[in-house]
């Protein structure tokens, strides 16, 4: 067990920094979570910029919040988001919260994620919920609603009102694929109201089909996309590249 929970201390870095790389990042906010036997969790340390962490740095943390392994100290908020979004939905492995700066831009919008627009949106079509933001200091009552938004085993990405974008998966490279099209979505979207022309939609059937495909090819498709991060990170930084599993691939 514990050569697999630093293969996933591990990924979850390749994560947090391809995270840098593709502009999630938010300072040394939002975190990554991974859900182990027995309640624990896999979660960033607060404190450092993404770009600088390092394996040690991927605290395990027992249930009841106590630190059992890794270096530094958990955040509050984010270990009480995360594990409620983990206790609702056992299937889950993996929990990313960001602050992407396209999805939250969607996240604040009435509308949300337009799912008829764009292929990628596609993707999300009848599997997308909000949240309505509770405050700073309101962990509990955000942790609450997100357990209630993702309860409902169809939905693999909130975007949280005025706040950010979460995201969940069956394992991390699932979470971070969906994280990477959300943003990309996201961002089609933006451009596309901000041309102010009419804009162009599928049906209702045709997103639903599209959805389908693009679960179907999921799995596939999300561990050579993280296979590509990896590698994208340690062009970034070549020390990095003790970090790759033997195969190359995520099975996590
Ligand atoms: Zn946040």
């Amino acid at each position: 067990m514990s050569d697999q929970i630093e293969e996933l201390r591990r990924d979850v870095v390749f994560a947090l920094r391809g995270g840098v790389i593709h502009g999630f990042h938010e300072g040394v906010d939002n975190h990554f979570s991974v859900a182990l036997p027995d309640g624990r969790l896999l979660i960033n340390s607060y404190g450092k910029h993404w770009s600088e962490l390092t394996p040690e740095d991927i605290l395990e943390v027992a249930d009841d919040g106590t630190v059992l392994s890794g270096r530094g100290h958990w955040d509050r908020a984010a270990f009480t988001i995360h594990r409620a979004v983990h206790q609702a939905r056992p299937d889950v492995v993996a929990v990313f919260h960001t602050h992407q700066p396209y999805a939250t831009a969607v996240a604040n919008t009435a509308e949300g994620l337009d799912t008829r627009l764009v292929q990628s949106a596609m993707l999300f079509h009848g599997h997308v919920s909000y949240v309505d933001y509770a405050g700073i200091a309101r962990t509990q009552a955000e942790g609450d609603q997100l357990r209630s938004a993702v309860k409902d085993d169809g939905s693999i990405a909130v975007l949280m009102r005025n706040h950010g974008v979460m995201t969940v998966g069956a394992n991390l490279a699932e979470a971070w694929y969906r994280l990477y099209f959300l943003e990309r979505a996201s961002q089609a979207q933006v451009l596309a109201y901000s041309t102010g022309r009419e804009l162009v939609r599928v049906t209702e059937e045709t997103a639903a089909s599209t959805a389908a495909q693009w679960h179907e090819a999921e799995a596939g498709s999300a561990a050579t996309l993280f296979a590509a991060l990896r590698r994208e990170v340690v062009r970034e930084d070549p020390k990095a590249a003790d970090w790759l599993p033997a195969t190359g691939r995520v099975d996590a």
